[in-house]
């Protein structure tokens, strides 16, 4: 294993360990992803003894750099150019039932085996003389690396019950390294389902925030809900689910569209806000469902009814209520508009009209409507993405002419109200529509001139 620690402080840990007679270990994560071809950033030590004081004594020796102490937990890290090392004195958890903050002692390195979530997340590798780079594997942790199995090192209903988030950390695993969960353990989860009430909702949405950046977000989502979880983290989502007919008219399932969509978009972009109004995008369907005997299935303006959904569920998952939510908003309520362009003739006056909603979001909002194309019909998804294609040119087109995509009126009110002698009053609005909508529409160039002309003619027509 040797070879595997090439970071220099490696070494100097091992060479203080030997002076003061001490004991380290390089353990979790780090060790984990060395297993599998992953890049990690964060080194996690942990010593017999006083991790505090070794962290000091190391960054001392690699250059005096800054350590940071988080004393009533014992830890402490530095950075080391791009990496970040933490040290922690060995320790043995207990808990209580209301919370998942342990009660902590000191503890052997197997004591601090058994306190982690995951065989994978339990190997360790010695740093110690006698034995460096020895691997020390109590569980047979690289069994289940090489199966792809997720499972506890001990009895998985009260390592889920001590620490619930266990439960959450184990589905996001599965997604970002395409394991399956064992059964024992999966079970587990199903059993423990209600504990997930002691876990903060900060914590939850930062395990939901990496599931949804994983390579297939669906894994996950298919993982809450086969536990139970999703019921009670994201029940809108749930709701998505299931297949309702009349007549013999049945309508898709919106939860498993829902999910081929997000990873759809997860193929194409990794920004986190754009996947999650993937997640969202038809979250008012289930609200705004109807049964037309003459036009079937209908979902109308579920794209208005989800927009106006997001700042509550925002605010419950603790999500940012800042342009992040807004953007997200955006696009739920917009995501219908290009496949409604591409269903009838592309015109430059729609295609305008939509960099102008859209704004500098185009491209997510572009990226988020091919995704949605799930259809199963081969002929409808080569016409969609054909259309798409011109779509995305004609946007392109017009933006260079144009200069649509930051709209600013070239006629302020102020100017109007000066031109006609008018106080602020709804002719006012009305002529500055009327210049939007012919720039929009083409009828008149995005400039000062041609629009007033237009403003003049405008105001002649209303006796002004
Ligand atoms: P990532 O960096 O992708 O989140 P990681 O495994 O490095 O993955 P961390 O949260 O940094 O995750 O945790 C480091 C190690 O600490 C884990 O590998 C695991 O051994 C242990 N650990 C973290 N959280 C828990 C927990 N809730 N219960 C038990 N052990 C945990």
């Amino acid at each position: 294993m040797q070879e595997y620690l090439k970071h220099p402080v490696f070494k100097v840990v091992s060479a203080i360990c030997a002076e003061d007679g001490l004991q380290a270990y390089v353990i979790g994560g780090f060790v984990r992803d060395i297993f599998l071809q992953r890049k990690n950033s964060d080194i996690d030590i942990v010593v017999l003894g006083n991790g505090i004081h070794l962290a000091e004594k190391t960054a001392k020796r690699m250059g005096g750099l800054n350590v940071t102490v988080f004393k009533s937990f014992g830890t402490a890290m530095f950075r080391y150019r791009d990496t970040e090392i933490e040290f922690v004195g060995a320790r043995k958890e207990s808990y209580n039932r209301n919370s998942r903050k342990p009660i902590v002692e000191d503890g052997t390195l197997e004591d601090d085996q058994n306190r982690r979530d995951f065989t994978i997340n339990a190997l360790a590798i010695s740093l110690n003389k006698s034995d460096y780079g020895q691997l020390i594997d109590p569980f047979n942790g690289i069994h289940d690396l090489n199966e792809g199995r997720i499972r506890t090192p001990l009895d998985p209903v009260i390592t889920f019950s001590d620490d619930p988030l266990r439960m959450l950390r184990a589905i996001r695993f599965a997604a970002q390294l395409d394991f399956f969960i064992e059964p024992v353990t999966f079970d587990s989860i199903i059993w423990n389902r209600d504990r997930l009430s002691i876990v903060s909702p900060e914590r939850i949405t930062e395990e939901l925030n990496k599931t949804v950046l994983s390579p297939k977000p669906s894994i996950g989502f298919k993982l809450l809900d086969k536990t139970g979880l999703l019921q009670d983290i994201l029940p809108e989502i749930q709701l998505l689910k299931g297949i309702e007919s009349v007549n013999g008219k049945a309508h898709k399932d919106n939860f498993f569209h829902t999910l081929e969509v997000l990873d759809n978009v997860a193929c194409n972009s990794n920004d986190l806000w754009l996947r999650w109004a993937a997640l969202f995008h038809d979250v008012a369907k289930p609200a705004t469902k109807r049964f037309d005997s003459t036009l079937g299935w209908t979902f109308h303006a579920h794209n208005h009814a989800g927009a106006k959904m997001i700042p509550d569920i925002f605010k419950r998952l603790r999500l940012p209520l800042n342009e992040k939510m807004k953007f997200v908003q955006k696009l739920v309520y917009l995501h219908m508009r290009p496949i409604a362009l591409v269903e009838e003739e592309v015109t430059d006056s729609a295609v305008r009209r939509l960099l102008f909603d859209a704004g500098d979001d185009i491209d997510s909002l572009m990226t988020l409507c091919e995704a949605d194309i799930t259809s199963k019909n081969r002929e409808k998804i080569e016409k969609f993405t054909r259309n798409f294609k011109t779509v995305r040119r004609k946007l392109k087109e017009i933006e260079e002419k144009d200069s649509i995509r930051n709209f600013q009126p070239p006629i302020t009110g102020e100017l109007i109200m000066e031109t006609f002698n008018l106080p602020p009053c709804h002719q006012v609005g009305i002529i500055k529509t009327a210049i939007k909508d012919a720039i929009l529409d083409g009828v008149i160039g995005n400039n000062y001139d041609e629009a007033y002309r237009f403003m003049v003619e405008k105001g002649r027509t209303l006796g002004l």
